[in-house]
């Protein structure tokens, strides 16, 4: 059993780890960058270490640093959050070489999902439904030509490194084809180091599904529903939802199983995401997350259990504390992420906070490492908060969510409450009928400046 954790992150997700390790009595300890030395993760740790300047790359990325943080602390497990260094099989590596704990799966797993061809490849192989498209890489604009002609346009050109939005680009008709295949293969070299490209039908009206699994390790594993996460601005979510509106108990039992199935067999370890398109009734396989998701905790609301818990447990050998015939789902649950942008172009917004309230209230969870006075440093994600409400049913859950929203001040900053408080107001919203490109075009309709 583990005394002491360290938290390799920042902002809320390290609160939140740092909160799952307290109720089970373990210690945690924080790490920081020079900039972060007043933040809210290091006031509520039990201890922190200072672990380089503001870049993220000589701080939150450093693996020295954070295993010598390990060492001077007597920490025997890391947790690493979402983002910096969770989905990063070399740290994996070097975790263990070190005797300590990575919280999370194995650096193989790390490395198969990481890579999106060979993660394609290997969920195909586990009887997991795909998106049509190229078989692995693409190495030339001839074959990607062939492909395009082929499955038919619009096609979109994929890094096989890609994240995040990044390394994507559609090309509508063969004429948008050699500029797309160049520009997804640069962003993939300059992005990261690596042009390998593959190519997928560009699907027109899907909603992004995903699927929460959890494993033991030992050929265990359960599935936690889905999660809606159709409303995207730039393929990056906004507005996460569980249940999803349009999926029937009979289609999450059966694609449920599908990633249950397929996880148990390659032995996964701890919270993973299996990300789908869904069209007409179909799911198509896009990609999977080996971590905790930023949304993770409307999952945790609707079938009542700590996801984190969950991953610390498996960290140590224990069983999961709960079976598939254990989780059923209770109401509905959003989350909308607050970030300190500037609308109408979500420019990045720091600076200091003057006031700071967070709403509350039943069934209102806030997860935030804001405080009044609290200065928001410019280097990095311009994440907040994210404000979760649940309801026993959608209509509660967006009333509800209204309801916070209006008890919500962060004020010396701008940020997306105003775009919340907007949305909510759509008639489309209300009724949950959305596909992943209805909020673009809301954007360009309502905020084009
Ligand atoms: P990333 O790793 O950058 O998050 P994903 O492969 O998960 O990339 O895709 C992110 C988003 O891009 C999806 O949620 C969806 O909005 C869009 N997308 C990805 N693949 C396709 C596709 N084949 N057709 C239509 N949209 C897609």
């Amino acid at each position: 059993m583990f005394d002491k954790i360290l938290i390799a992150n920042r902002g809320e997700i390290a609160l939140r780890v740092i909160r799952a390790a307290r109720e089970m009595g373990i210690k945690s300890v924080a790490v920081h960058s020079t900039a972060d030395a007043d933040a809210m993760h290091v006031r509520m740790a039990d201890e922190s270490v200072c672990i380089g300047p503001p870049s993220s790359i000589n701080s939150y990325l450093s693996i020295p640093a954070i295993i010598s943080a390990c060492e001077i602390t007597g920490a025997q497990a890391i947790h690493p959050g979402y983002g910096f260094l969770s989905e990063n099989a070399n740290f994996v590596q070097i975790v263990e070489d070190h005797g300590l704990t990575f919280i999370g799966p194995t650096a193989q797993h790390i490395r198969t999902m990481g890579d999106k061809i060979t993660a394609k490849d290997t969920m195909k192989e586990l009887g997991v439904p795909c998106v049509p498209g190229s078989d692995g890489g693409v190495p030339d604009l001839e074959t990607a030509q062939k492909i395009g002609a082929d499955i038919g346009y619009p096609v979109i050109i994929k890094a096989t490194a890609g994240g995040g939005g990044k390394g994507m680009k559609v090309a509508n008709t063969a004429a948008d084809m050699e500029m797309a295949f160049r520009t997804a293969r640069a962003e993939g070299k300059s992005n990261f180091g690596n042009d390998e490209v593959y190519i997928e039908k560009y699907l027109t009206t899907p909603r992004h599904i995903e699927i929460q699994v959890f494993g033991d390790g030992k050929g265990k594993a359960v599935h936690l529903g889905e999660r809606d996460c159709s409303l995207q601005r730039r393929h990056q979510k906004v507005f996460e939802e569980a249940p999803g509106p349009s999926i029937s108990p009979e289609e999450r039992a059966k694609i449920g199983k599908i990633c249950a199935d397929a996880v148990a067999n390659i032995n996964y370890i701890g919270a993973g995401t299996i990300e789908f398109l869904y069209e007409n009734g179909e799911f198509f396989f896009i990609e999977m997350n080996t971590r905790l998701q930023v949304e993770h905790p409307v999952t945790e609301a609707i079938f009542g259990v700590d996801l984190v818990r969950e991953q610390i447990r498996v960290a140590e050998g224990l069983q999961m504390s709960f079976s598939q015939d254990d989780l059923t789902i209770n109401g509905h649950a959003i989350e909308v992420r607050i970030n300190a942008e500037k609308l109408p172009n979500f420019a990045p917004c720091p600076g200091r906070i003057t006031q700071y309230h967070a709403p509350g209230g039943l069934g209102v969870r806030m997860d935030s490492a804001l405080y009044d006075g609290y200065s928001i440093p410019p280097y990095y994600d311009s994440l907040i908060g994210k404000l979760i409400v649940h309801g026993r049913d959608r209509n509660e859950a967006i009333a509800r969510l209204s309801r916070a929203l209006g008890e919500l001040i962060v004020d010396g900053v701008d940020t997306t409450v105003p775009l919340f408080h907007a949305l909510l107001a759509e008639a489309d919203v209300q009724s949950g009928n959305y596909n992943i490109h209805w909020l673009e075009r809301w954007l360009d309709d309502n905020l084009a400046s």
